[in-house]
């Protein structure tokens, strides 16, 4: 059986209107379902490209990638995504940018409304959901953008520096946030990430990426 996320002799050349670059070049690598893995590499190894192949983001040049058996040609349904900076808009409260994820989703925003309120209250945003995002602590927001990728329930999580931007207090409280959401959930989670520490602390496999062009460098349980 194939494994849930599924990434074989992917490549990933960016044409521009300099010469081409190679970001990814025969990147491999199988994630089982409920595994917490994360990718650690210096800056411009390729790691936020790898992260948007896999969101369906970013079409690859050659190999093969697939989610649950099917080539991921465009954002999966059953898939969160949390970047570095939070993008949450400023003009919606943050339960209306927690609920844009089923208006993405085509599904009723009364029908997901109290389950918005509850991942806010999990992340103790609960006395929050009325305000603004600009009336929010950076963690804060950062803590709404990840209930904004659970609201659906999506079955893999995809996360590319979530933290990068949080002082370390703010950050070992959110890491310690999502090892217990993990724990409790059972999603796969696929993390990215430049602090080795947080990667050793929150994954079951660590994928160290070498630069120029962007490959496996080993594969760390
Ligand atoms: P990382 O996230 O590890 O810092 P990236 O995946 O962002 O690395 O970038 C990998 C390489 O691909 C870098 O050399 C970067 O300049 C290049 N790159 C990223 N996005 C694009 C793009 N849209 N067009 C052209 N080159 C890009
Ligand atoms: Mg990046």
């Amino acid at each position: 059986m194939s494994a849930f996320l599924e990434i074989a002799q992917l490549n990933k050349i960016y044409h521009s209107q300099r010469d081409p670059l190679y970001a990814l070049k025969d990147v491999s690598l199988d994630i089982e379902q409920g595994e917490f893995v994360s990718v650690v590499g210096a800056s411009g190894c390729g790691k936020s490209t790898l992260l948007k192949c896999v969101a369906g983001l970013e079409p690859i040049s050659s190999g093969r990638l697939a989610l649950q058996g099917d080539p991921i040609v465009c954002p999966p349904s059953n898939m969160g995504v949390v970047f570095q900076r939070d993008l949450l808009l400023d003009w919606r409260t943050i339960l209306d940018n927690v609920l844009i994820s089923a208006e993405f989703h085509d599904l009723s925003r009364k029908d997901y409304e109290e389950r918005a309120r509850a991942v806010l209250n999990l992340f103790g945003l609960g006395a929050f959901a009325d305000r603004f995002p600009w009336e929010l602590s950076g963690g804060m927001r950062q803590r709404a953008s990840i209930c904004r990728a659970l609201l659906v329930d999506p079955q893999l999580l995809l996360m590319d520096e979530p933290f990068g931007a949080l002082d370390p207090f703010t950050r070992d409280e959110l890491n310690e946030e999502l090892q217990r959401t993990w724990m409790d959930t059972g999603k796969t989670v696929l993390f990215i990430t430049h602090s080795i520490s947080e990667a050793v602390y929150l994954s079951d496999r660590v994928v160290v990426m070498s630069r120029n062009p962007g490959g496996v460098a080993a594969v760390i349980p």
